[in-house]
């Protein structure tokens, strides 16, 4: 359904009316905002529902009027839930599911499952999760039996406890990427992180496993606040899809809101916890190339790890405490013997975004949707919305790593109980 709102725009006057997509619940309210294409200001409100789904709109600052105010209205179209073309005059539900074509169908239950689980369990995952941060395993096991209810068991073993609660997060996050990227990257790094005397020598640790812990905490509550500001970066998943499938983006498409602030300070925190993740992939090589768990490069080695990519003016390092003190562009060089985990890791964090960001150069985003830097690069916010959904399967991955190696500590009988 699309409500038609009547209004002026606050910066130039133009009798305009938004043609809102409408995908609130009854009883709620759905904030919009939208550019004006001829001035680039904000119009900004939002939709309220009542009980029995009657739809109206507030605006913030503009006036409300009738569709008699004016004979000659510009028209602005905006969706919440997916991109759409803010001069189109058909609906956006019908324009989407045209361009998605066959995967429409799959797309819409997908985001669909994902908003359920989201809004129904997501409260009683986040709470079970804390528990399990805690370590408080009494209420762990009460809230995820009341989560899982026969699917949990009655006596569960430490293996069981650290396995599902992870389980259940994959199986929400990792269907938003169609292209399965998320099973092929844990086969990559899992096969390198095999349980070798070695490897569980250096995780079993004490040091090492509160490590993984303070880890594990630190990617949940990442992956938590993305969860709960999803109407922020969701709208960009059918440009994901459309990309993974390989078909063609429709000129002109956009996204609603304008959620630059927000979003970046997400950006940054998702690549600074990458980066914290990092040392679990090195000593997983280290200890698959037969080294000790802690040593990239050991005397007398025939081919000794240095990555071509690995900065000419910086000595590159020999362990694993000389790798941790290493700027980040350093450490991601030591990708290079993960190749699909290092394409995912460019992806989804793009050398000219990041930089933008790094250097608080990008400013704003315009009606064109670009986002404008002080250097004169035009980024696209939607391939910046896109790369937020990316990063979430790299959190998810890391967050499934600091699980499987506190598991080698259980398995060698060293887990904290
Ligand atoms: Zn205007």
């Amino acid at each position: 359904m699309i409500l038609r709102v009547y209004t002026t725009c606050p910066g130039c006057d133009v009798p305009t009316m938004l043609r809102i997509g409408v995908a609130v619940a009854p009883g709620d309210r759905q904030p919009f905002s939208v550019r004006c294409t001829q001035c680039n200001s904000v119009i900004r409100g939002k939709l309220i529902t009542t009980e029995d789904s009657d739809v109206s709109a507030e605006l913030d600052e503009s006036q409300l009027l009738s569709e008699e105010a004016s004979g000659d209205w510009r028209v602005i179209t905006t969706h919440p839930a997916f991109p759409f073309i803010p001069q189109t005059v058909n609906s956006p539900f019908l324009e989407i599911s045209n361009v998605l074509g066959k995967a429409a169908r799959p797309y819409f239950q997908t985001v669909g499952e994902f908003n359920a689980l989201a809004m129904k369990d997501w409260p009683k995952l986040e709470r079970s999760y804390q528990f399990y941060a805690a370590e408080d395993w009494d209420r762990f096991d009460n809230s995820m039996s009341g989560l899982l209810g026969d699917g949990w068991p009655d006596l569960p073993d430490m293996i069981m406890r650290h396995d599902l609660v992870h389980r259940l997060l994959t199986f929400m996050i990792f269907p938003l990427d169609p292209s399965g990227m998320y099973a092929a990257l844990q086969k990559e790094i899992w096969e390198r992180a095999e349980p070798s005397q070695r490897l569980v020598d250096y995780v079993i640790d004490a040091t090492a496993q509160s490590q993984f812990a303070a880890l594990q905490k630190r990617l949940f509550s990442q992956i938590a606040h993305l969860i709960n500001i999803r109407h922020l970066w969701m709208p960009s998943i059918p440009f994901l899809w459309l990309n993974r499938l390989g078909y063609n983006i429709p000129l002109g498409w956009r996204l609603p809101g304008d959620d630059f602030a927000v979003l970046r300070g997400v950006y940054q925190q998702n690549f600074e916890l990458s980066c914290q993740a990092l040392p679990m992939l090195v000593v997983a090589q280290n200890s698959a190339d037969g080294r000790v768990a802690t040593v990239i490069r050991a005397d007398g080695e025939s081919s000794p790890w240095v990555p071509p990519q690995f900065p000419e003016s910086l000595r590159s390092p020999r362990t694993l405490s000389q790798f941790e003190k290493l700027n980040a562009v350093a450490k991601e060089a030591f990708l290079d013997r993960f190749p699909l985990t290092e394409a995912a890791w460019n992806e989804a964090f793009d050398r000219n975004i990041r930089n933008a960001i790094a250097h608080a150069d990008a400013d704003t985003v315009v009606a064109t949707g670009d986002i404008m830097t002080g250097k004169g690069i035009n980024l696209s916010y939607m391939e910046f919305v896109e790369s937020i959904v990316k990063q979430l399967q790299l959190l998810l991955l890391w967050l499934n790593l600091a699980k499987l190696f506190r598991v080698y500590a259980v398995l060698a009988g060293r887990g904290q109980t």
